[in-house]
């Protein structure tokens, strides 16, 4: 077909498609191999939407280019100048991971050179002047995604994409309030539609920078930090798209974050309203404007995981699922660093009864929210009945500053604003918010998000209900919020599947139960395990770190509505808790045996996508120490632990009051080699210095490295168990039914061992009289864990063939760089299809697949399982990347699986790792069974067996 048929083709295929606006976060392009993630799927859903995609600047760069201004504005040149080489250089090697032709190479480093030394230019006027405007700042902070998407435009290119990169300066215009500006809907939209609908039209797929726009004038401003989402409904909306998908790191909207909150589980659907309450309270997956542009059209929006895209995530439409209306509680959201401000009415001023309270109230709302600070929770108190009321506020940390000058001015103008007034001071607290249909009805909420609270021994500040009535917060100490947040998720049952019934408590949730759960069934056991509860003093009950600060604003004055104060803050007052908040110092929580199971599966996950070891330590207590002591060992043992360990490690029972694992994580690859002995040496350091001699050598060290190096020599297994905590316990929770699966296998190989042995008696001749050599071929295979196992096959090669050469064809295969290309075919194949080594038999015995009957050996021995992923050799583990290992460790190997009744050799090696995968996580006997019948059918047609 020539070009212009093409480009007719094109725009044809392109008019009748739906129209999706695709919009990648910072971790989605955190680096080359996330980009070339992000352009697999554009490219695959280009074939079925038009798309508009939409980038963020790579992970982390625009906190760094925000840093270059301030340093520029502090005189810092070095800083500076340091900054933008990083920035060079990870930019630099993302292009020349992806870019391979020279010549586009070097056209794109030109023009990231550009944009640099745009950004450099900015930043030496700034050291100059010791100035940094908000507009300057506005400029050096959009770097970032003008550097993104001309990598992001390239790299689809470099696969056959057509795409252009667009700067959103050209397209969203906005106010001028630098920092959060505020997009001008008409004027946009007529921008888009005549700059990127042609594009569209002509099947060119533009690559958008998220975050800016500019005024009318052409003055570069930004929407608010983690704007790319605003950006792309504002485009969604522009564009009359169809939907809008928000790519980014989590599998869609959860019932609560779950970096603090390991039991959250994905909302398939929500509605608008809420999602939107979960977005303006705390959940940073969508930026609290998201929805605004899109709300007027009904145009859904979808959250999805760009690592797992196989996912459908969390779909958000104007009314939520068919059941919506259920009332209660969807999901919980948090803004760790917050602010109470407390507003003492000033009666001086005349002001005093319901109305003057209520004219108070009004003109506080509106004073933060001329400030653009976000009301959190706004509430009336009095400590006691004579004495004046107050006006609680609260809004995010980042944010309060503004509102306090602001308040002051209000209502104190002229008076010299000393804290020791008392007129407005603030309180760094923490809040929890409730999301869910008509929350104000369901009569117990507030008294089980309560007990949660109690049971976790945190003190609830203010309970109130949000304006919109689907929204419940609590105010409370910022050194109690996580463990707040794991405990009332627990309580109202959220991480419980929808399938499940009602909520469901604790250790009811089948979910939830951990190997400590089924050895202690009777024994009552919480999320989070603190170190008090094995040790009397008090002083030692304090929690780690919160969650981290929104820094966006909105404009709209919230809580209007009924405004309440729990009993516990009105007895103990504003000041009393400030103190216990700030003396809340750095001592961690321990989590409980299956909170810190999935934490640890948790961080198998991110260290696939990151490439970051993780170093699992493992402290055995034994079992000698009597009991009475064993509290007080343990006191020390934390306590020194807490002293050897940062912020970002994790604590928790492996094995619940018997062993503690301390997980080091975010290893970079540099340390890799270093930690272990640095940690052993630290650890053990700290540990004889606050036990006996006794006590320390009760104790046994372990340390286990993910992703495990696999050391042939010294015959270690690759797949070390201990850090699959996940996949004993599911073995084991699936006792019976392995069982069954065990006697299946033995029953079937066996049948067919009987019944196939005339078959097998020809074949042995056949063998024999045809090629030198033994008839069985025996070949290293790897197990489930790793263990190797000797696979048996009927020999279809010479007998000194050369492994070299479907070696290096496996590498190419996994790398994914073996186009699947075959002479005859114009499917892709990932079978070596033209081996020379393969004899006469050999060739029919490969291609009916009755080289493989012997494995019916392997089955009956238990080496395998009937079905089951294929068992690698293991150079080709080798070769595999960290998530591959999955299909190794999940599940013992089989003679038949998905990927021979499904896929076969036309899928590429990635997507046959996910059929195992899909496999292991739906795996049930009758799926066995459906395979077991669906094999003979696949190896009769056969025609790409080899
Ligand atoms: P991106 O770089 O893709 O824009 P963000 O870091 O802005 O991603 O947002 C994703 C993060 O939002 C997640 O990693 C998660 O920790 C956090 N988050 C907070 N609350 C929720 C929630 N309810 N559901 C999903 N993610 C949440
Ligand atoms: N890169 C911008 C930020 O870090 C915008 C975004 O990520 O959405 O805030
Ligand atoms: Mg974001």
């Amino acid at each position: 077909m020539n070009r212009f048929q093409d480009k007719i083709e094109k725009a044809h295929s392109t008019a009748r498609k739906p129209r999706q606006v695709m919009k990648f976060g910072g971790t989605s392009v955190g680096d080359a191999s996330c980009i070339a993630r992000v352009v697999e799927i554009t490219r695959v859903a280009s074939r079925d939407y038009s798309i508009a995609v939409v980038v963020s600047a790579m992970g982390g760069v625009t906190n760094r280019l925000i840093e270059a201004a301030n340093q520029s504005k502090a005189g810092n040149e070095s800083a500076v100048a340091d900054i933008f080489s990083e920035l060079t250089k990870r930019h630099d090697e993302a292009v020349k991971a992806l870019i391979h032709s020279a010549a586009e190479r070097h056209c794109l480093q030109a023009k990231l050179h550009d944009i640099f030394a745009e950004g450099q230019r900015l930043c030496q006027g700034s050291i100059v002047s010791r100035e940094l405007t908000l507009r300057t700042l506005d400029a050096i902070a959009g770097l970032g995604e003008r550097l993104c998407a001309r990598i992001v435009t390239a790299a689809l290119v470099e696969t056959g994409v057509a795409s252009e990169a667009i700067d959103a300066t050209e397209l969203v215009v906005t106010d001028s309030c630098h920092g959060a500006a505020e997009p001008a809907m008409d004027l946009t939209r007529a921008r888009c539609q005549s700059r990127v609908l042609p594009l569209l039209r002509e099947g060119i797929l533009p690559v958008v920078t998220g975050f800016i726009g500019a005024t009318e004038e052409g003055v570069i401003t930004t929407l608010g930090r983690g704007g790319s989402d605003y950006s792309a409904t504002i485009l969604g909306a522009a564009l009359d798209a169809d939907g809008v998908v928000i790519w980014s790191d989590v599998t869609g909207l959860l019932t609560a974050d779950p970096r603090l909150v390991p039991e959250a589980r994905t909302i398939p659907e929500i509605s608008y309203r809420e999602a939107a309450e979960l977005a303006y309270f705390g959940a940073k997956v969508l930026h609290p404007k998201t929805l605004r542009p899109v709300m007027r059209r009904g145009i859904p929006v979808w959250i999805r995981n760009t690592f797992e895209p196989e996912e459908e995530g969390t779909k958000i439409t104007p009314g939520g699922p068919p059941n919506a209306n259920a009332d209660g509680a969807r999901a919980l959201a948090a803004i760790g660093e917050a602010s109470l401000i407390t507003v003492v009415v000033p009666t001086v001023n005349g002001v005093s009864g319901t109305s003057g309270l209520s004219e108070i109230l009004a003109r506080t709302v509106a004073t933060a929210d001329a400030v653009q600070a976000d009301v959190l929770a706004i509430w009336q108190s009095s400590l006691r009945p004579s004495s004046p009321v107050n006006i609680c506020l609260v809004t995010p940390s980042a944010m309060a500053t503004r509102t306090v000058v602001a308040l002051r001015r209000e209502f104190f103008p002229g008076q010299i604003t000393k804290k020791a007034d008392a007129a407005v001071f603030d309180a760094a607290v923490s809040v929890i918010t409730l999301v869910g249909h008509n929350l104000r009805g369901v009569s117990n909420i507030a008294m089980r998000a309560g007990a949660a609270l109690g049971q976790n021994d945190v003190n609830v500040i203010a309970t109130v209900h949000g304006s919109s009535e689907c929204s419940l917060s609590l105010v409370l100490p910022q050194e109690g919020m996580n463990r707040a947040l794991v405990g009332i998720h627990r309580e109202l049952g959220l991480g419980a599947l929808p399938t499940e019934g009602p909520p469901v408590h604790g250790d009811e949730n089948p979910s939830a139960c951990g190997r400590a759960s089924r050895r202690r069934q009777t024994e009552a056991s919480a999320t989070v395990f603190h170190t008090s509860d094995l040790i009397s003093n008090p002083t030692m009950q304090l929690v780690g770190k919160s969650a981290d600060v929104r820094g966006t604003t909105s404009g709209v004055p919230r809580m209007k509505g009924k405004l309440m104060m729990s009993r516990q803050a009105r007895n103990r007052g504003i000041a009393e808790m400030a103190a216990d908040s700030t003396a809340a110092a750095a001592e961690r929580e321990i989590l409980d045996e299956a909170t810190f199971q999935r934490m640890i599966t948790r961080e198998r996950k991110r260290t696939e996508r990151s490439e970051n070891p993780f170093l699992l330590m493992l402290l055995d207590l034994g079992h000698g120490l009597p009991s009475e002591r064993q509290g007080q060992v343990l006191r020390k043992l934390l306590t020194a632990l807490s002293s050897a360990t940062r912020e970002t490690d994790v604590t928790g029972w492996y094995w619940q009051n018997s062993v503690v694992g301390l997980m080091f994580t975010e290893i970079t690859a540099e340390e890799r080699s270093s930690i272990v002995t640095t940690m052993m040496s630290r650890v053990s350091e700290v540990l004889q210095s606050n036990l006996s001699l006794r006590q320390f050598s009760k104790i046994g060290m372990s340390f286990h490295l993910y992703p495990e190096d696999w050391d042939q020599e010294t015959a270690e297994r690759p797949g070390n168990p201990t850090l699959y905590p996940d996949l004993i316990d599911r073995e084991h929770q699936q006792k019976h039914l392995r069982i069954t699966k065990r006697v299946m296998d033995v029953i079937g190989s066996g049948a067919a061992l009987l019944l196939l042995s005339p078959v097998f008696a020809v074949i042995a001749l056949l063998t024999k009289l045809t090629s030198k050599g033994p008839v069985i071929y025996r070949q290293q295979r790897l197990g489930q864990f790793g263990e190797t196992f000797e696979l048996l096959k009927f020999r279809s090669m010479c007998c000194d063939s050369d492994p070299k050469i479907h070696q290096e064809f496996m590498k190419n295969v996994i790398a994914g760089t073996h186009d699947g290309k075959t002479p005859d075919s114009d499917k892709p194949v990932y079978k070596m299809t033209n081996d020379p080594r393969i004899t006469v038999i050999g060739a029919f015995l490969r291609r009916s697949s009755l080289d493989e009957l012997p494995q019916f050996f392997n089955v009956l021995k238990g080496d395998m399982s009937l079905v089951g992923p294929r068992p690698p050799l293991a150079y080709e583990w080798e070769e595999y990347e960290i998530w591959h290992r999955r299909r190794v460790l999940e599940a013992k190997p089989g003679i038949t699986g998905l990927w021979q009744t499904q896929g076969r050799s036309h899928v590429c090696f990635d997507d046959m790792v996910r059929l195992d995968l899909q496999y292991v996580k739906t795996w049930s006997l009758w799926l066995d069974l459906r395979i077991l019948m669906k094999t003979p059918r696949a190896v009769l047609m056969g025609d790409d067996a080899f």
